[in-house]
């Protein structure tokens, strides 16, 4: 049936939102939540007539989506209906993606990279725990961490070290040179990552440098532990804020620089994920860096889910308005 199909949790492309709850010190400031979930697929979000001074609009817009999880979502439920289905499709063999897209302090690297929180961390425990039955016990898990910001690829796990990417003969994606390391358990993959996020918040100088220019790939294979021939795989993609593609005006060349490339990248993304469900021939995967990176997980049978995250408050609507849309056409 229709309702069956739309909830189809191994859908190719599933493109969901979650929305953070308020902050402690926004609640203090009297802010409210301005986008109500309706139900367990609809958002909208308003701009209240008290505060229309601080909004470029007043009526209210409404979307829906494959799932949208409301400030009280227990992570568990999240992973459940977003990473858990990719874990289970790597396992057969498979290559897919799990981003998180939106403005910066929406809850992008809490919902996906948090070592508490983060899907990555869920997805960890059932993944070791599949490695462990015996019908998986020619495979074992690799991990590699690197992130993109201007164009150019840095290793996490191993100093920052530049990296170029390649395709190989079965239409793999290989970055030449990306530290791979073999991992066993949960808390292996904790360290390797604790190490990597090190190198991601220390690894630039200046002032405005932060993570919110760069997108973070933790990528998990699972390799023949004869060959090392891969498997499947896994990405978790932490994506440069959303907001900052809008910093292309900025009078600061290097910000300028940066909000066009972040601005390029994330457009690439979304016209590769819509040509995915069109089984389109050719997919623009060229258009960035990133899409390049990710050309294996846009052929052939690959699956992806979109999390788009957003923030409650009135101050923020025109930024969730603006994920809302992008979100909206990616699905
Ligand atoms: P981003 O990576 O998009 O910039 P963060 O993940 O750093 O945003 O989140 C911003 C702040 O909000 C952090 O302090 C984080 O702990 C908090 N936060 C984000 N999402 C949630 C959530 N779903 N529940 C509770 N706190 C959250
Ligand atoms: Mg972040």
């Amino acid at each position: 049936t229709t309702t069956m199909t739309s909830n189809d949790l191994h859908q190719r492309i599933r493109v969901c939102v979650r929305k953070r709850p308020l902050s402690k010190k926004e609640t203090a400031h009297g802010e409210r939540d301005v986008a109500p979930v309706v139900g367990a697929r609809t958002i909208q979000v308003n701009a209240p007539k008290s505060r229309v001074d601080l909004t470029p609009f007043t009526e209210q817009h409404s979307f829906t989506f494959d799932d949208v999880f409301d400030s009280n979502t227990a992570n568990i439920d999240i992973y459940r209906r977003t990473a858990l289905p990719l874990v289970e499709y790597m396992f057969s063999g498979g290559k897919a993606t799990c981003f998180a897209y939106g403005q910066t302090g929406s809850g992008k690297t809490y919902t996906m990279l948090d070592p508490h929180h983060g899907l990555y961390v869920r997805a960890a425990y059932d993944i070791f725990a599949m490695l462990s039955q015996p019908q998986h016990a020619h495979l074992s898990a690799w991990v590699g961490f690197y992130e993109i910001y201007q164009g150019q690829l840095y290793d996490l796990l191993n100093q920052r070290k530049k990296l170029v990417p390649r395709e190989d003969g079965n239409s793999n994606v290989v970055i030449a040179g990306l530290r791979e390391y073999p991992i066993q358990d949960v808390d292996r993959l904790m360290e390797v990552f604790d190490f990597g996020s090190q190198a991601r918040t220390t690894g630039r100088t200046g002032a405005n440098n932060n993570s919110s220019r760069s997108h973070a790939v933790l990528q998990v294979l699972i390799k023949k532990k004869e060959d090392k021939a891969i498997h499947g795989k896994l990405s978790f993609i932490d994506l440069a804020g959303s907001e900052r593609g809008a910093d292309r005006g900025d009078a600061n060349t290097k910000t300028r620089m940066e909000g066009a490339e972040i601005n390029k990248s994330l457009l690439a993304l979304k016209e590769c994920i819509r040509a995915l469900d069109k089984d389109k021939r050719h997919t623009p995967f060229r258009g960035s860096k990133l899409t390049q990176v990710l050309r294996d997980s846009f052929v052939g049978d690959s699956r992806t889910c979109m999390i788009a995250t957003i923030s409650p408050n009135n101050p923020n609507s025109e930024h969730t308005l603006n994920t809302l849309r992008y979100a909206d056409r990616v699905k």
